[in-house]
């Protein structure tokens, strides 16, 4: 009977500390959830570093300060503000969802690691860290530069920028611990270009080539300066520039009291043949005279198709313009005017050019009355038999006998061959007969002598 109470007692004993054991346990477990309640669970690490206190520390993780560092400059700033997105929010869920009563014990023993991820557009970033350091530099690339007449080429120099993977990881770390960040940059090397030696190498060549200006009045021979003051580059290739080139002439014009009329295709000869490695010698030629007499003329048809009038008019202007000419290299200018003009230039039926003056004219010729200067369209379109008989153009024939009907209005008579192989004068009747001289559509050099004096020019 005792041995039974005892019995008895030992199991309500045991039920009584069993009961108070699982009370405790319970009272514990209430108490554990009570005091963590709202707060990191003990033993708990982010990216490998403790943490404790508050949950809301977690969730604030975003717009915590974090304090960069680059070249002893500091700044303020959190993930928030550099636009890098966290995943803090669900590692703080996470430890709020865990603070449950059975568990809140076992928190105790077990360790509870989270890994914080940061994703953040790095060119967006790298533009953050700008606002803030002015950190990217672009790298200088070579280029070529001209030193003392010398191409050469100068060396690149690096520039930087943000390593943003290496930041990404630095900050990842900091924004748990609060360390300060140096932030980390990587150097951006220049672009390689091996092809500006080349360059530079082909340009000093060129500028060891010879560049000669013939004139009336002498040879030039560009000096090294010259040449190098012809040069045009923009960093990464050079040129000889033909403006650059006119200059030097105008100048070597000037010295030389010239005037030239090819200045600018001489300028740009000279710029291809040194862009082309080669020596250059142009030849520039002396410009016209500005006309220091005018004489006007006018152009007619007299009973002859109308369709002959433009080539008529063409051949009379090209033939008193041309330098070989009674135009005495410029000096004097014939000009084609519609009326009011100092003599007429007709282009006339054969039938009416006797009809000008009978005495003068016959309707074989051509010939010249007053201010009219009458060429016989047979003779025109045929020339003469003895012209013909030599091998003489039709061309050279018109050109002689515009010449030498002009020259009867300029105030010159006939004249005789002065010596059997020389050229006839262009006031010889070369239609009639050659005298022993050879044809010859242009004034010799007496007749054209002749006018100048006639003239005072
Ligand atoms: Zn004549």
């Amino acid at each position: 009977m005792i041995q039974q109470i005892r019995k008895l007692n030992k199991k309500r004993l045991v039920s009584v500390v069993a009961g108070f054991v699982i009370g405790l346990l319970l009272l514990l477990n209430h108490f554990a959830y009570v005091v963590n309640k709202g707060k990191v669970l003990p033993n708990t690490s982010v990216n490998g570093i403790a943490v404790n206190g508050s949950i809301d520390h977690i969730y604030g993780i975003d717009s915590k300060t974090i304090e960069l560092r680059y070249n002893d400059q500091s700044q303020k700033t959190n993930l928030k503000s550099l636009k890098i997105s966290t995943n803090s929010k669900a590692i703080a869920d996470e430890i709020a969802g865990s603070h449950e009563y059975i568990r809140s014990i076992a928190l105790f023993l077990g360790k509870h690691t989270y890994a914080l991820e940061l994703d953040a557009d790095h060119d967006v970033l790298k533009e953050e860290l700008d606002k803030l350091f002015e950190i990217s530099l672009a790298p200088t690339d070579p280029a070529l530069s001209f030193e003392d007449g010398v191409a050469q080429v100068k060396q690149g120099a690096p520039g930087r920028v943000v390593d943003t993977d290496e930041l990404l990881s630095k900050i990842k770390s900091a924004s748990v611990s609060g360390e300060l960040v140096d932030v980390p940059v990587k150097p951006i090397e220049p672009q390689a270009n091996p092809d500006l030696n080349a360059t530079a190498e082909s340009v000093n060549a060129k500028l060891e080539k010879a560049v000669t200006i013939k004139s009336s009045k002498g040879n030039y021979v560009a000096t090294k300066a010259d040449k190098v003051s012809w040069v045009a580059f923009d960093g990464l290739a050079f040129s000889f520039d033909a403006a650059k080139i006119l200059i030097t002439l105008r100048q070597v014009q000037f010295v030389k009291s010239a005037k030239w009329s090819n200045i600018n295709a001489a300028a740009t000869q000279i710029a291809k043949d040194l862009g082309a490695n080669k020596d250059s010698t142009v030849t520039v030629t002396d410009a016209l005279p500005t006309a220091l007499k005018t004489i006007t003329y006018c152009v007619q048809l007299k009973n002859v198709n109308t369709g002959e009038l433009a080539g008529f008019k063409s051949k009379v202007a090209q033939v008193l313009a041309d330098s070989r000419g009674w135009s005495l290299g410029g000096k004097v200018r014939f000009a084609a005017v519609d009326s009011g003009c100092q003599f007429i230039a007709w282009l006339s039926a054969p039938n009416d050019v006797a009809a000008f003056s009978p005495t003068v004219c016959d309707n074989y010729y051509s010939c010249r009355v007053g201010n009219n200067v009458i060429i016989n369209y047979d003779r025109w379109v045929g020339a003469t038999d003895p012209w013909n008989a030599a091998g003489g153009s039709l061309s050279d024939y018109r050109s002689m006998v515009i010449n030498h009907e002009v020259g009867h209005w300029l105030g010159f008579g006939h004249s005789n061959c002065p010596g059997a192989g020389t050229p006839a004068p262009v006031m010889q009747q070369q239609s009639i007969s050659l005298q022993g001289c050879s044809f010859n559509p242009w004034p010799t050099q007496t007749e054209l002598v002749s006018l100048a004096n006639k003239y005072g020019l």
